[in-house]
C-alpha cells in the first residue's frame, strides 16, 4: 500500500475503534485516484465492503482536514449500513441526479461526523475552505460552521 492511503487507513481504524463500532463488521478500502472532480467518495463497493476513493489533491491537506474528510466520509458509511447495498445504489442513483437528493445525504454524513464527536476538526477544516463558491449559496450542500457548531453544542458534543 502506498504511503497517504496508510495514513488514510491509520486514522480511519483508530475511528472505527473509538467511535464508529458499528462499522466493525464491514471492509474499508482506501483507494487513492487521480484526476477526479471531487475530493473524496464514500462508495458501497460491494456488501460488506466500502471504499472511499481520495483525490490525490488532498495529498496536500493539513491533518485537520483529513480527519474533518474522514469523519464526514464515515458519516456516509454509518447510513449505508443501515439501509443497506440496494437502497444504497438507488439513493446514489438520485444523489448524482437531484441536488436536493444529493443535499439530504451530505448534511446526514455532516450531522453523523458530528455526533461522533468530530465537530471542532469539521469547523476547523470547513473555515479554512471559506469564501468557496458552494459555501456561498444560499442552501449550502454541506453543514455550514454555524450549523457544525450549534448542533455539536445543542448535542453536547462541543
Ligand atoms: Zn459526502
Amino acid at each position: 500500500m502506498e504511503k497517504y492511503e496508510k495514513k488514510y487507513c491509520k486514522i480511519i481504524d483508530k475511528y472505527i475503534k473509538e467511535s464508529f463500532r458499528e462499522l466493525k463488521d464491514f471492509l474499508i478500502e482506501v483507494e487513492e485516484v487521480d484526476n477526479t472532480s471531487y475530493y473524496a467518495l464514500a462508495d458501497y463497493s460491494k456488501p460488506k465492503v466500502f471504499t472511499i476513493k481520495i483525490s490525490k489533491k488532498i495529498r496536500k491537506w493539513s491533518d485537520i482536514e483529513v480527519r474533518a474528510m474522514l469523519a464526514h466520509e464515515l458519516g456516509h458509511f454509518v447510513v449505508y449500513s443501515k439501509i443497506g447495498y440496494h437502497l444504497t445504489k438507488l439513493s446514489d442513483f438520485f444523489e448524482e441526479r437531484f441536488r436536493f437528493w444529493k443535499r439530504i445525504q451530505e448534511r446526514k454524513a455532516d450531522k453523523i461526523a458530528v455526533e461522533k464527536g468530530y465537530g471542532k476538526y469539521m469547523v476547523k477544516s470547513r473555515s479554512m475552505i471559506k469564501g468557496k463558491k458552494e459555501i456561498k449559496k444560499k442552501k449550502p450542500i454541506y453543514m455550514t460552521v454555524e450549523e457544525i457548531k450549534s448542533y455539536a453544542k445543542k448535542i453536547g458534543e462541543w
